[in-house]
Formats: structure tokens, sequence, C-alpha cells
């Protein structure tokens, strides 16, 4: 598998729509304060169809933003990303993957080391005792490989399922979704996942997502989810779904964003951004 690159979602034009009225403020859906959460998804099978065909027509190959250089980097910089962001964690494992990409290096660097180079994320001290702890379990394990299989990172010091989800999808190529602040709050905000729990919204989304995107669906939400549909405010004026989402947050327009429509018009025409440019 190639490097990861760091990619940010591109800017989009702005939107030629004028906004009607401001829409009343309600509070964002959050794991620890889900609101009030519905039954079943507010779309129908062709309404979520037509979201992932937008989609993959604005971003065919989507990739993740943290840096690794193998399956063991992208799971130690996964870790390393709880409560925290990415670019503080490629910022911190910039030179500690220099020195140590292999758990037989990291070992050898040992906890204190390892505590050094990434002493400016959060919860470090943990962290660092979790990545020595898996480094020594996957070479007493799995001969110093990272495994392909859930319930078996899932047994590894600091990996629960969103972890394991996230290396399982992005590594192995596996159609899992990882349920993170910004899918939970997808899922629920704009009705088409909801669920009271992570877990919830992850099976949901394995109901609803039409089987040829789900392997890049996880990455589209979370980029949907950081850089549009934002917790505090999400910014409509530039969502490619804004016709298609029955979100109550949604805000008015007097008319569809240009991005919407430029969106569709791909669509329709089968082509993809790429195609375009
Ligand atoms: S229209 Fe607004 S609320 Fe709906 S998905 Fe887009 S950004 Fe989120």
């Amino acid at each position: 598998m190639a490097d990861s690159k760091i990619t940010k979602r591109r800017a989009t034009s702005p939107a030629t729509a004028t906004k009607k009225k401001t829409a009343p403020k309600r509070k964002a859906p959050s794991v620890d304060n889900p609101g009030k959460v519905l039954k079943r998804s507010r779309y129908t099978k062709a309404e979520t169809y037509a979201i992932f065909q937008r989609f993959h027509a604005d971003n065919p190959e989507p990739e993740g933003e943290l840096d690794y250089v193998n399956a063991y980097t992208l799971l130690v910089a996964v870790v390393l990303s709880a409560q925290a962001t990415d670019v503080g964690v490629n910022r911190a494992t910039k030179h500690l993957f220099q020195i140590a990409d292999t758990p037989e290096k990291m070992d050898a660097l040992g906890e204190d080391k390892v505590r050094e180079e990434i002493r400016t994320i959060g919860l470090y001290k943990t962290k660092a005792k979790n990545v020595i702890l898996l480094s020594q379990q996957l070479l007493r394990d799995h001969g110093g490989e990272v495994p392909d299989d859930r319930e078996e990172l899932e047994k590894l010091p600091g990996v629960g399922r969103k972890t394991a989800n996230v290396v399982l999808n992005i590594f192995f190529g596996q159609p899992t979704i990882a349920v993170d602040t910004h899918l939970f709050r997808l899922g629920n905000r704009i009705g088409i996942a909801p669920g009271k729990t992570p877990l919830d919204v992850e099976k949901a989304m394995e109901r609803i997502i039409p089987p040829e995107f789900s392997l890049h669906a996880h990455h589209w939400l979370i980029l949907h989810g950081r850089y549009i549909c934002k917790a505090r405010k999400p910014e409509c004026k530039r969502c490619l779904i804004y016709d298609l989402c029955k979100s109550p947050d949604k805000e008015p327009y007097d008319a569809t964003p240009e991005i919407a429509v430029r969106t569709a018009a791909l669509v329709a025409a089968g082509k993809t951004r790429l195609d375009a440019e």
C-alpha cells in the first residue's frame, strides 16, 4: 500500500445562493448528548444512493489524513489520534516513525523515549505505555505483524472497535465503518443512520450504505463532518448534498448552492470531479 498523503478537503466555490432566514439553533448530536434519536433513516434507498453518488462524484478516491508507512505505523497513529487532531499526531510521529517503524524498533526504543517523542499529544503518558504494550503483544502473538481481524486487533492495548475499524478499512481495504464524533453527529443530524450509541450508528450505516460505496463511505463521511457539516455550525452553503439533506439544522437558502448543482450534474453525466478537471 502506498504511503499516506495528507489530503485536505478541496475548497469549494462560494455558492450563489443567499440565505433566507436563520435556522433555529440546536445542539449538534454528540455521543454524550445524542438528543432525540430517530427510529429509522429519514431517507429512502434511492435518496441514500443519490447521496453517496454525490460523494463519489466529488472525491472518487478519498484518503485519510494520518501519515503512516505501513500497517504498524498506521495502527500506532490511530491509537495516538484519540482525542487529538490528525495534524498534531502527524507532527509528533514524523520523527518517531523515522526511528521506529516496526514493533521491534518501538520496543527497543522504550516507553520513556516514546513518551518524549509524543509529549505534544494529549494523554501521551497512557498512549506511550499502550504503544509499547501493543508492540510487545504484536511480537509475542502475531510475529510482529498487524492482524487483519477485528477481534484480534481489539485485544491489543489501546485498541477499541473504532481504531480496529479504521485500520481494517484503510490498510486492509475492508468495508468497515469507524464511527467517530463526526460520523455519530452526521448519522443523527441528517438522520441517515440514527443511533443512540456509536455501535448503533455503525450498524445503521452498514444497513443503509449501498455496497458499491461501502469501502469509501467512512472517509467521505469523516471529511464531510470535519469540513462541511461541522458540529457548531454546518456550512450548508458549501454542501454538495444540500438539496438531498433532510436535516432540520439545514440553513434555508433561496437556491441550491452551486457545489450541489455542479456535483449533481457530474452524477447525471456519469462523471467524477477528476474527469471534469
Ligand atoms: S445541508 Fe447542511 S446540515 Fe445538511 S448535510 Fe449539508 S452541511 Fe449538513
